[in-house]
């Protein structure tokens, strides 16, 4: 479930809920263990105070880290859908893969270089500043965020797909090979490699005594390994469905209501005869709205059959829209993001047909094997 913030930049920001349980925990480790470790005289109240304000800029410094990343993007031609913090940190959405190998380098490189500049930052004003200047709570929160910066520029830089240093590695790879499947299933494997690393390494940290840390590492590895196998199988798809567009895996054959129909005939000759959730109302092949069965419940049964289903159409939500010119790739996330398996393909304002997640996924699995 995402919170959406607002706009930066003209990119959209949101946050995922589960980031709320990684701004707890980092606030917590650090009023209860790290800020009394580093300094014994912080008192508790000030711990708790430094906690939130060191997680609150740690955050921003990850939103900024992804802001670089979508600004580049954008400038070299590559469609942002937004940017998202979550319990793992940020992800910024790309609608569409970097065209050349050098937009990808500059794209990838963007966010490790904006922590790196962070770190210097924070490390030059707690230098500067010192403890009589910032206090002793801001000499350490300044101190804090260097270290961890720096720390987020170099897990960032890792070689494993799609970390920031697995798209640099795919970037070489792609310009030296001159074949992106290639370089994507290679950067990809070391990306899974990593993953595995991080889930051995996590196990044997919890049988040495180091249960939380190396269960965090697990986790993270789990969350590295699935990126790394959907970054590439997404990619697949991307380029099966390359060139084809939704007028071509559409149906035409799709069952839609007339609004002149009764609330009676809707329920026995729809509702119980096919097995979708909404029906669209049509009228001339205008689209006038969708129907389902919660529109029904709020009708007594007694009056089912002298109300017409034009008492009780719904207006569309532009999610479960598109046009029969877009991609089918582009239908496909699109059902992804907002969660629907079909939406109406409309095209200047009349009803074409529909489109559902399986027969696009079956059509890519026939241009993968080659059958199409
Ligand atoms: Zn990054």
């Amino acid at each position: 479930m995402n919170i959406r913030l607002g706009k930066l930049l003209g990119i959209p920001i949101s946050i995922d809920v589960s980031w709320f349980i990684i701004f707890a925990l980092i606030v917590f480790t650090l009023a209860n263990y790290y800020f009394p470790q580093v300094n014994p005289s912080i008192t508790p109240a000030m711990s708790w105070l430094g906690g939130i304000i060191a997680a609150l800029l740690l955050f921003s410094s990850v939103l900024a880290h992804e802001l670089m990343h979508s600004v580049v993007a954008k400038r070299n031609g590559i469609a942002i859908g937004g940017i998202t913090l979550f319990i793992f940190g940020g992800v910024s959405r790309m609608k569409d893969e970097p065209r050349t190998p050098q937009s990808e380098l500059k794209m990838a490189l963007a966010g490790p270089a904006t922590s790196f500049v962070l770190a210097l930052v924070f490390w030059l004003i707690a230098f500067y500043g010192g403890k009589a200047r910032l206090g002793v709570l801001g000499y350490e929160i300044a101190a804090y965020l260097g270290i961890i910066n720096l720390v987020l520029g170099i897990f960032n830089m890792i070689p494993g797909f799609p970390l920031d240093g697995g798209r640099v590695l795919r970037a070489i790879l792609w310009s030296a090979m001159d074949n992106l499947d290639r370089a994507t299933r290679i950067a990809s494997g070391v990306g899974q490699g990593v993953a595995y690393l991080f889930i051995f390494g996590g196990f044997w940290m919890m049988l040495l005594g180091g249960f939380l840390s190396g269960l965090w590492l697990v986790f993270i590895g789990w969350f590295l390994n699935n990126a790394a196998q959907q970054s590439y199988q997404q990619l697949a798809l991307r380029r099966a469905l390359s060139g084809i567009n939704v007028h071509r895996v559409m149906t035409v054959d799709f069952p839609h209501v007339s609004p002149a129909a009764s609330v009676d005939q809707f329920v026995h000759d729809y509702l119980l005869q096919y097995n979708y959730s909404a029906y669209p109302v049509t009228e001339d092949d205008n689209l006038l709205g969708i129907i389902t069965v919660n529109e029904v419940r709020d009708i007594p049964r007694s009056e089912w059959k002298e109300t017409p289903v034009r008492q009780i159409v719904k207006p569309v939500d532009e999610e479960i829209i598109i046009d029969e010119n877009d991609d089918a790739f582009d239908a496909l996330m699109h059902m992804a993001e907002d969660g629907n398996n079909r939406l109406l393909v409309m095209h200047d304002g009349k009803i074409k047909g529909m489109v559902t997640q399986d027969s696009i996924i079956r059509l890519a699995q026939l241009k993968l094997s080659g059958l199409y």
